[in-house]
């Protein structure tokens, strides 16, 4: 018999290093799986590398964490690694031909495991972080409907009518390119992308689907066509930037499942239709985005707004075709 039952952690704020982050359970010290699963440490050499969390604390992929009792991770998170394994070893076709719901969960199971260490850290007083998350009741209703997505991880359930996120793949071509790893989030957009290889995900976790909407006539452009890591850098920054300006944040509501069924349904409402849903872009905002995903390149805002009603692009020409860009090499 499928358990239906949901499991809420920020009901009462439960983020210990003893109850599994999916459904709750009492879990033993030796129970806790690796945010970023251990092939992908492997194919990219991460065992011995360091991340920075945003309380400025470093720590290794190896430590970076989270508690998860043996029947989550042998029913539901191996059997999703495997899944996602192997299509990344078919590249951007692979990721392209996983359910777009597997890719969601994945992103978001380590989005999510930051996140907790980022809790859990402020839960240590001696560490005082830039953003105290628990206490911004915004972040805290995001974070909760977010986490209601998540339970999908574990629980059955379908998402009627609706895809909660945005998600974005694109190949990097085969350039000067020398990064074989990266990845950047964003607790506040809810706002992650990971470059593995060839391939870049670029994904708002909580947006259902309103960023995809706003950008596909750039994203049809450049879908399918290999970029020079610029140009993947820059198209990030106005997904980066978008998310941003999204003003509204969706609420999911579980549909009472009849006795029968072995599946949850959610609905989606999106609160307070008087909104804007994007608030108004403004060039000099989107270009302090654009030099930091240009950093590398040391292409300063100025020079990005040279002309200010017309930022740099890297993507198109001045007829507004796709730029052909075999080498740009980064200045660091
Ligand atoms: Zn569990």
């Amino acid at each position: 018999m499928i358990s239906l039952t949901l499991y809420d952690p920020f009901d009462r704020m439960q983020f210990g290093s003893d109850i599994c982050f999916l459904c709750g359970t009492p879990t033993s010290a030796t129970d806790t799986i690796p945010v970023f699963p251990g092939w992908l440490q492997q194919r990219y050499n991460l065992t011995n590398k360091q991340l920075q969390l945003l309380d400025k604390s470093i720590i290794t992929y190896p430590d970076l964490t989270i508690p998860c009792c043996p029947v989550c991770w042998e029913q539901h998170l191996q059997p999703l690694e495997d899944k996602v394994e192997a299509a990344h070893d078919q590249g951007v076709a692979g990721f392209k031909a996983l359910d777009e719901k597997d890719v969601f969960l994945w992103l978001s199971k380590i989005f999510y495991g930051i996140l907790v260490r980022e809790l859990m850290n402020e839960k240590n007083p001696l560490i005082m972080p830039e953003h105290a998350v628990g206490e911004n009741p915004k972040m805290f209703i995001k974070f909760q409907a977010f986490y209601k997505l998540l339970q999908a991880l574990r629980v059955p359930i379908v998402f009627d009518d609706f895809t909660p996120c945005s998600l974005f793949v694109l190949e990097v071509a085969e350039t000067d390119d020398t990064v074989p790893f990266e990845y950047r989030d964003e607790l506040t957009t809810m706002m992650f992308s990971i470059k593995m290889g060839r391939v870049v995900l670029i994904c708002c976790l909580l947006d259902n689907g309103l960023l995809q909407q706003a950008l596909q006539r750039v994203y049809d452009t450049i879908n399918d066509k290999p970029l020079h890591p610029i140009q993947v850098a820059e198209f990030t920054a106005r997904v980066y930037y978008a998310a941003y300006l999204l003003n509204i944040i969706p609420e999911y509501f579980e549909r009472k499942a009849s006795p029968s069924d072995d599946f949850l349904t959610y609905d989606t409402l999106i609160d307070d239709i008087t909104m804007d849903i994007f608030n108004p872009w403004e060039n000099s905002a989107y270009a302090k985005v654009l030099e930091e995903m240009w950093k590398k390149w040391q292409i300063t805002r100025e020079q990005i707004l040279k002309n200010p009603q017309e930022p740099m692009t890297m993507l198109y020409d001045e007829t507004g075709a796709l730029r052909n860009i075999v080498s740009f090499p980064p200045v660091i």
